[in-house]
């Protein structure tokens, strides 16, 4: 063992608290930046640390997987835009899975090894989190980026399969437990993999937040789990924060919907949703205007509030609404942002566009904070945003969104509603919103009409 091999332990320490802090500056918009440095130091400290523990690493392997990583991840990071970001996040986490998986059969196969019970359970647990992560991510992969192959499924045998594929992961995994039985490690594994794409498959529309947020958590278990079977507590520490916090995700994502885990996971929501999506039948009228008369209106009140949602980050709007904002402001008028906890396709991703258009932190309202002033607001403005503000989630106990928090935009004095069509969104859901007569839709790209209003407000007002 070399030198420093002595003092890895104090190494992965360093860099242990490094990852915590890493976290604790990521929970706030002005810390952020100091967060992710304090993490890229720490995985530089937990990588190089290891290269020094490992027993007759093979350099040239290591080295060779590294860069082929870090080459795609560039080119990834770098193109990858805003709008795939959420499906993006998932595939990663299939890999962590996935390498959960190989690490596993890995270390089953380790010639001349004898497992002693603790290490039997290590590698079982880890193994099936690991394979469930890896099919269950690449499933959420494909039904957040929409293909062909990640179509929904649903009906009365969906639950007992269900139940059948993970008694029998559950049951093999004992087996090998007790016999150090290979074949039943590999049925284990087979089911697991199987599982993970029948959990996922019923699973549809507004809950598709809390999947993603459940699968990083379950990535950093099997982190967590690997390195247990690797000893590398360093390993063990950052799966368990990445576990811990993605499950705390999780936890609220589902208060903002109103929703248990459980209901989430096995409720068939996302089916129930999809087939109330056809509207009750019943001839309704909407007002429509142009980007000039909603300026003017806009111009002229005292407040406005903007809500953003999905057709924001996808019309890639950031910098026109910002653009907005600061001349409705030059005109005296006070104008906030009104962000719902899962508006967008990913956790905080209102809160991320934002941000990249350098909007004041101090404009941007968190729901709890801002539904009590819809009712004295003169103006709101809801961009791209649909679900997060349908008043069924609060009228209509018959609708499956019932429950779920929302911004109460239909309190304000007047309502304007940007998006391309009377389209529902994610959740497959009419909205009453837009048939108010307070309401006013302003159709077309989220992108032109904003700057359209830019021109009008820019060319009257008060
Ligand atoms: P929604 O998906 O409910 O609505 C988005 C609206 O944007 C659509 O009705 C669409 O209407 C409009 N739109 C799309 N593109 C454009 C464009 N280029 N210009 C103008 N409008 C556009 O979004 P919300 O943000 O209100 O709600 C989020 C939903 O997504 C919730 O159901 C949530 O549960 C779910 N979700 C959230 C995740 C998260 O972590 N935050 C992850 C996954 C799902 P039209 O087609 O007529 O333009």
């Amino acid at each position: 063992m070399s030198d420093f091999a002595q003092y890895a332990d104090w190494f992965y320490l360093v860099g242990s608290v490094l990852f915590i802090l890493t976290l604790r500056g990521l929970s706030g918009p002005k810390t952020a930046i100091m967060g992710n440095r304090y993490g890229m130091i720490g995985m530089t400290l937990a990588i190089l640390t290891t290269f020094f523990v490992a027993p007759n690493p093979v350099l040239g392997m290591i080295i060779a997987a590294m860069v082929a990583g870090a080459v795609v991840g560039l080119a990834r990071a770098r193109t990858v835009p805003m709008t795939q970001m959420p499906e993006t996040v998932a595939m990663m986490h299939s890999l962590v899975g996935l390498s959960a998986v190989c690490i596993a059969i890995a270390a089953v196969l380790h010639e001349g090894v004898h497992h002693d019970a603790l290490h039997r359970f290590e590698l079982f647990v880890g193994c099936f989190i690991g394979a469930i992560t890896f099919t269950a991510s690449v499933f959420a992969y494909g039904k957040l980026a929409a293909k062909k192959w990640a179509k929904s499924v649903s009906g009365v045998w969906v639950k007992p399969l269900q139940a059948i594929l993970f008694l029998g992961m559950i049951g093999f995994g004992i087996v090998y437990f007790r016999t150090e039985d290979l074949n039943a490690f590999y049925a284990m594994t087979a089911l697991a993999l199987a599982f993970g794409f029948i959990w996922i498959a019923p699973i549809g529309g507004g809950d598709m937040p809390v999947v993603v947020s459940l699968l990083n958590s379950f990535s950093g278990w099997a982190a967590a789990g690997i390195g247990f079977t690797l000893n590398n507590p360093m390993l063990i520490i950052a799966g368990s924060l990445v576990g811990s916090s993605g499950a705390i995700l999780s936890y609220v994502m589902c208060n903002a919907m109103n929703r248990s885990l459980l209901n989430v996971l096995f409720g068939g929501f996302g089916t129930a949703t999809a087939a109330a999506g056809g509207g009750d039948g019943a001839e309704k009228t909407h007002k429509a205007g142009s980007a000039e008369d909603a300026s003017f209106m806009m111009a002229n009140a005292d407040s406005v509030v903007i809500v953003p949602g999905y057709g924001l980050a996808q019309a890639r709007a950031q910098n026109a609404v910002k653009e907005l904002a600061t001349v409705l402001k030059e005109q005296g008028v006070k104008v906030r942002y009104a962000i719902h906890p899962v508006a967008g396709r990913m956790p905080g991703h209102m809160n991320v566009l934002l941000a990249e258009a350098d909007v004041p932190y101090e404009d941007v309202c968190e729901m709890e904070e801002i539904n009590s002033d819809f009712a004295s607001t003169d103006v709101v403005l809801v961009i791209g945003a649909n679900d997060v503000v349908n008043p069924a989630a609060k009228d209509d106990p018959a609708s499956p969104i019932y429950g779920m928090p929302i911004l109460e935009a239909s309190r304000a004095r007047t309502v304007m509603v940007i998006k391309r069509s009377m389209a529902t969104g994610y959740a497959g859901l009419d909205n009453d919103l837009f048939y108010l007569d307070k309401t006013m839709m302003v159709f077309g790209d989220a992108k032109k009409v904003l700057e359209d209003m830019v021109k009008g407000v820019t060319g009257g007002g008060h």
